[in-house]
């Protein structure tokens, strides 16, 4: 197992991701899985997340509880990490979102970035950058340098589906960034797909 990789192996994670990975399922079933596996993958990542005393007044007496001590930015790289956000926003409904628009040219396999547009505090906050494929790891090491830049001091790439190459190429230049993966696949073909992965998961997520 490589270091700084979780793999959630959770059994209704792995039921939803063998469903998803089906060639059958319509872009309909493929969205309704990708968000169910998203926000199930929250309680893991978020696990170690710091807390602060909130008081609360219940209706017999006054307590104190406890609440996420820092905002949340959830950023996903456009356009297939779309497919999880509204899955994460489910459970941490008070996430402010960025996105970052980076494709990765069919020819060279690199990432090309079109578009960027952050919260103007994302520094301050603990970020979650969604993509639910990390193949080459082009676009998500662009991503990443991107956050940096921005200032992100506390980031975590959640993917689906890792594939050794990338979890090596995201690792190689940011070793200390947390990858939280659903499953780490074999290996890449030569057009960049993940094997057995499934498939283009932007064109199956929206049906293109
Ligand atoms: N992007 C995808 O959507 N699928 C892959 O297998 C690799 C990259």
């Amino acid at each position: 197992m490589p270091p700084n990789v979780i793999i959630l192996s959770h059994p209704v994670i792995q039921t939803k991701l063998t469903e998803l990975r089906d060639y059958t399922a319509d872009h309909r079933k493929f969205r309704e899985l990708l968000n169910e596996i998203a926000g199930l993958m929250v309680y893991e990542v978020t696990r170690d997340w710091p807390v602060m005393p909130k008081p609360v007044q219940t209706p017999l007496e006054r307590t104190t509880g406890q609440v996420l001590a820092r905002q949340v930015t959830l950023v996903p790289v456009l356009r297939a990490g779309l497919g999880m956000s509204d899955g994460v926003l489910r459970l941490l409904p008070e996430a402010r979102m960025g996105h970052l628009g980076v494709y990765r040219d069919e020819q060279t396999l690199e990432p090309v970035s079109y578009y960027h547009k952050l919260p103007p505090d994302v520094a301050d906050t603990e970020v979650l950058l969604i993509d639910p494929m990390l193949a080459t790891g082009g676009s998500g090491t662009a991503a990443v340098s991107f956050l940096k830049q921005a200032g992100v001091a506390s980031m975590r790439f959640v993917c689906l589906v890792a594939a050794p190459e990338g979890i090596a190429a995201l690792h190689a230049q940011h070793p200390e960034i947390p990858i939280y993966c659903a499953a780490i696949d074999r290996q890449l073909n030569e057009k960049g797909y993940i094997l057995p992965g499934l498939g283009d998961a932007g064109d199956r997520l929206f049906g293109t």
